[in-house]
């Protein structure tokens, strides 16, 4: 079985084997898993440093020598950071992301960036320009998306943990296709400078892992305030460590019938129901409760992260960094041909889509509503916290599906995120853990919590794991 952070953290401090084995162990692992294309680029000569500058350092529980893998939308200095697009294919970020910092700080060692939908728009790992992703537990099947490469290299054993970012659940999806935890922490917990913008006021760095307990002790290396992000919050960190021991006694978890709604495949809900039996055993209470507002999510989503991203993806012109077309005729056509060569299908359906909503005459129609809507929806979870601790239901409608399945339908795909963005609409933390199988594919529960209670959320998921071994089954190599 694949070790645990703390496993790993132990082995090093006792010389059973050194940071430096450990980061070329990974990579071979990476390289002989080449088929799931889970990688844009490997970084083995940074690795290799960075693991030597570890040596040395270990601690209990920390992450010094440990290798993990970043997706490919962190800003890396001197390694090339794509968005898996062709827009920034040949990009060299002249600094670092404020996660990357983060964990370089603690001599976490990365072995490269994960692939990815492109500028992270997608729920299948199906929108790159490096090409599909595949999931470690069948490899006809997506991974989930956007941050399927993290997950698949944390389902195939390549790295015990993977950073991501969800802006409507490109962690949580994912992680739940390939049978994972997923940590999409609150809005504003984690710094997202250096994080490729995609939709400034939904997206949240998180950590795809195996356990509650590794997402935690990536977290508490993440997390923080950071000056140069004007969003990220300057709040003293819990200590999500000592508070992972919280028993669910007393525990009130609220069932959203929303969540069990006419898409979810009848396997899937039968595997929630019965890890929620379980919470039940282990002292929680469940209670039932409504987010009336719930069907509002998806199209609300899927005006707002849209205008944001038509916004945000403006930078890319041809002009500073980024693709640029041959022989331009006219500053018209540097600007049209660049961005009509560097972005890809999806990506400029976005653009046109959002365009349209923050236009003049549909403004109101479009962007307005949906920032309504928004409301009223962080509204239903404050009137359910009212009564609840916590809000579970599956983390996606079905187990993960074909590749190609869903690519010529996109509102076939945009519904893979059913359960999940209402959570980034309404800024708060959210984590998908593996809850069983159907059809012999992971299943994920979604628990979700109040603003800045990360601890309640991971010591739930603790718990639950401490208790289960669903997160320890492992896809056959
Ligand atoms: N699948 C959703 C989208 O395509 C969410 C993506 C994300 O969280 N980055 O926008």
């Amino acid at each position: 079985m694949a070790s645990s952070i703390a496993q790993l953290a132990q082995d090093l401090r006792a010389r059973k084997t050194s940071a430096v084995e450990l980061a070329q162990a990974a990579l071979a692992r990476a390289r002989a898993r080449a088929d799931l294309n889970a990688f844009i680029t490997l970084d083995e000569a940074g690795a290799l440093a960075t693991a030597q500058r570890a040596e040395g350092r270990f601690a209990n529980g920390s992450l010094a020598g440990i290798p993990f893998a970043h997706k490919d939308i962190f800003c890396t200095h001197g390694v090339r950071t794509t968005c898996a697009s062709r827009m920034l294919e040949n990009f060299v970020p002249p600094y670092d992301a404020g996660v990357v910092e983060h964990l370089r700080d603690v001599y976490a060692v990365s072995i490269g960036k994960t692939n990815m939908d492109e500028f992270a728009m997608g729920s299948s790992s199906e929108n790159s320009h490096f090409g599909a992703v595949k999931n470690p537990w069948d490899v006809t099947r997506v991974p989930g998306g956007s941050s399927g490469g993290s997950a698949a290299a944390v389902a195939a054993g390549i790295v015990p943990f993977a950073t991501g970012t969800d802006s409507g659940g490109s962690v949580r999806q994912p992680a739940a296709f390939c049978g994972i935890t997923g940590l999409k922490p609150t809005y504003g917990r984690v710094s997202r400078f250096g994080m490729i913008a995609y939709a400034s006021s939904l997206d949240c760095a998180g950590v795809l892992a195996r356990s509650a307990q590794d997402c935690m002790y990536v977290l508490s290396a993440m997390a923080g305030h950071d000056p140069r992000d004007a969003t990220s919050v300057a709040r003293a960190l819990d200590n999500y460590n000592a508070e992972l021991s919280t028993t669910l006694q007393g525990i009130k978890i609220g069932i959203a019938r929303e969540y069990f709604g006419a898409g979810v495949e009848p396997g899937v809900a039968a595997a929630v129901r019965a890890a929620l039996a379980q919470y039940e055993k282990l002292g929680a209470t469940l209670v039932d409760v409504s987010l009336p507002n719930a069907h509002l999510a998806i199209p609300a989503y899927y005006v707002i992260a849209p205008a944001e991203a038509s916004s945000n993806l403006a930078r890319y012109d041809g002009v500073r960094y980024g693709h640029r077309c041959a022989d331009p005729q006219s500053l018209e056509d540097l600007y049209t041909r660049s961005r009509g060569e560097g972005f890809g299908a999806e990506v400029k359906r976005r653009i046109l889509v959002g365009t349209y909503a923050l236009s003049a005459g549909y403004y109101d129609a479009y962007y307005l509503r949906a920032q309504r809507a928004r409301r009223v929806i962080a509204n239903d979870f404050d009137e359910a916290f009212k009564q609840v601790d916590l809000i579970a239901g599956p983390t996606t409608p079905t187990v993960a599906f074909k590749l190609g399945e869903k690519t010529a339908d996109p509102l076939a795909m945009y519904a893979a995120d059913v359960n999940t963005v209402a959570v980034n609409l309404a800024g708060l933390p959210a984590i998908s853990i593996p809850a069983g199988f159907s059809e012999n594919l992971p299943v994920g529960l979604q628990l979700i919590a109040p603003a800045f209670a990360e601890s309640r959320l991971l010591a739930a998921a603790h718990q639950f794991q401490s208790a289960t071994d669903w997160h320890t089954r492992e896809p056959r190599a």
